[in-house]
């Protein structure tokens, strides 16, 4: 049996053939002096790739290099590795010459996606998350979806209930930390100081697992315990509330720690006892199933230069308050909470990734090809395969529709309907000009006034097109939201 070298987003026991089998990691300084990653989701990288060498023991030859070449080139003929989970690594693999065994950690094969996608025009996650769920028999009684319908999407859309601070749900388990996590801190720290490496982001405890063991702790006790409000709440935002009832497990799974299966499995199996309504398992086995299998498999299916579309033509960067995360140069309430979120955890939901931060950058027309390195750099589940798909294509209609049918832009009017932000703000999510005028009302018409030639013939926009030829205001409009330009809003 060959060596099994394992990245360190392929930790869990699935990615070896054998559980005796040889392995070899490697932990890569290079990788932290090429990119600015959040402060936590470096500590979380090399504490999850710490703990695993720990557990193998001497099962495991475990090596702190600066990179990956100078360790491998010496063994590689007597090593395998799973398919990596970057277009750079595949190629470093292959410069390498070590045997290149086909991915794991997702539920679905390249093969059944190719054989999905081949031939069609529009590219839509509900078709592949239906045809997965056929072939692999999910949440199916025989051959109609388990309760009659596919999608549960409408009952998983509730707002926060009334007057609640916080949802009614318990705690996930805690994570506490060891003597690697203080290694892996101390490190960081002598990196920044001695090294000149640098990061974004507050430090903070670790929240995220580390570990299988965490891992599966943290699974089992959302299934019982989380995921009968996650569903209909899983789009809600609290300020005081970030995680309200979400697994808080995608780090987990694409740190390799968890095969998507299980969960899928256990997920099921509570619906089958009766202890999960169908919508809560329906919403999560989705976002495995669908969108985590979707967006991987469209990375590779697309073409490299799919991450550099920019149909919309929006050129602006990035600017710095927002790069650098500074929450407090921000007014907003939503904007300024949700970027205090991202610099204290690395980690919002993906509704406020997508209608706050995503939504945001869309409409001020930010660079899409650095809006996804942000994601990916900012958040401790980041990684090129999530974010390219998930930012270029979903979150910044970059890509012309290849994989949504309409931007997700929208105004205050949705954020006041899914948060208790806008009670607390200075800005009036009513009104489009004036000092109180909100910048996510405003920015939106001024979005669809700037892309009007672009999105003129999308029949999923033609009534909000209609709305904009309504205003008596837009020349006002267009006017402030020009002068606020990417300024702190
Ligand atoms: Fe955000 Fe506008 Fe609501 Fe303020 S009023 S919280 S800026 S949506």
């Amino acid at each position: 049996m060959t060596r099994r070298w394992l990245f360190a987003d392929q930790l869990g026991p699935h990615f070896l053939d054998d559980p005796a089998q040889p392995v070899l990691l490697i932990e890569s300084k290079a990788v932290f002096r090429r990119r600015v990653f959040h402060r936590q989701k470096a500590h979380l990288v090399l504490s999850a790739l710490r703990h695993r060498a720990a557990e193998l023991g001497d099962q495991a030859v475990f090596v702190r290099a600066d990179t990956y070449g100078e360790v491998v080139r010496a063994q590689a003929d007597d090593l395998s590795v799973c398919h990596p989970t970057s277009r750079g690594a595949r190629e470093l693999v292959q410069r390498l010459g070590v045997e290149l065994l086909p991915p794991r950690g997702f539920v679905t094969a390249p093969q059944d996606f190719t054989t999905w996608a081949n031939g069609r025009r529009g590219l839509r996650m509900e078709d592949f998350y239906r045809d997965a769920r056929q072939r692999h028999g999910v949440l199916m009684d025989g051959a109609e979806p388990a309760g009659g319908r596919w999608n549960l999407d409408a009952e998983n859309r509730l707002p926060p209930p009334r007057g609640v601070t916080r949802l009614d749900v318990p705690d996930p388990p805690e994570i506490h930390e060891d003597d690697i996590d203080a290694a892996v801190r101390e490190d960081l720290d002598r990196w920044e100081r001695d090294d000149g490496i640098k990061f974004l982001g507050h430090d903070g405890p670790r929240l995220f697992p580390a570990t299988r063991d965490e891992a599966l702790a943290r699974l089992r006790h959302f299934v019982e315990h989380r995921l009968p409000l996650f569903g209909p709440y899983e789009d809600a935002m609290l300020a005081g509330d970030p995680f309200l009832a979400h697994s808080l497990l995608s780090a987990a799974f694409n740190l390799g720690l968890l095969d998507p299966l299980e969960a899928v499995e256990l997920t099921e199996a509570a619906y089958r006892a009766g202890d999960v309504e169908l919508p809560g398992a329906e919403g999560f086995i989705r976002q495995l199933i669908g969108w985590r299998d979707f967006v991987w498999h469209l990375y590779w299916y697309f073409e490299p230069g799919y991450r550099r579309s920019n149909e919309l033509h929006a050129t602006r960067p990035v600017p710095k308050w927002f790069a650098e995360l500074d929450a407090d140069a921000v007014e907003a309430r939503c904007l300024s909470d949700v970027l205090a979120g991202v610099r204290d955890r690395g980690w919002v939901h993906h509704i406020p990734r997508l209608m706050v931060l995503g939504n945001y950058a869309m409409q001020r027309g930010w660079r899409p090809g650095a809006m996804s390195d942000w994601f990916h750099r900012a958040f401790v589940d980041g990684y090129e395969w999530v974010m390219t798909a998930n930012v270029v294509g979903m979150s910044q209609y970059a890509d012309a529709g290849r994989m949504s049918t309409k931007p997700y832009a929208s105004g205050g009017a949705y954020i006041n309907r899914m948060s208790d932000y806008c009670g607390g703000c200075r800005y009036d999510p009513k009104v489009r000009v004036g000092d109180d005028a909100c910048p996510y009302t405003a920015g939106y018409w001024a979005f669809l006034e700037r892309n009007e030639e672009h999105l003129r013939a999308n029949h999923r926009m033609r009534q909000p097109m209609q709305g904009l030829h309504r205003l008596t205001d837009l020349d006002a409009l267009v006017e402030q939201e020009t002068a606020r330009g990417s300024r702190a809003p």
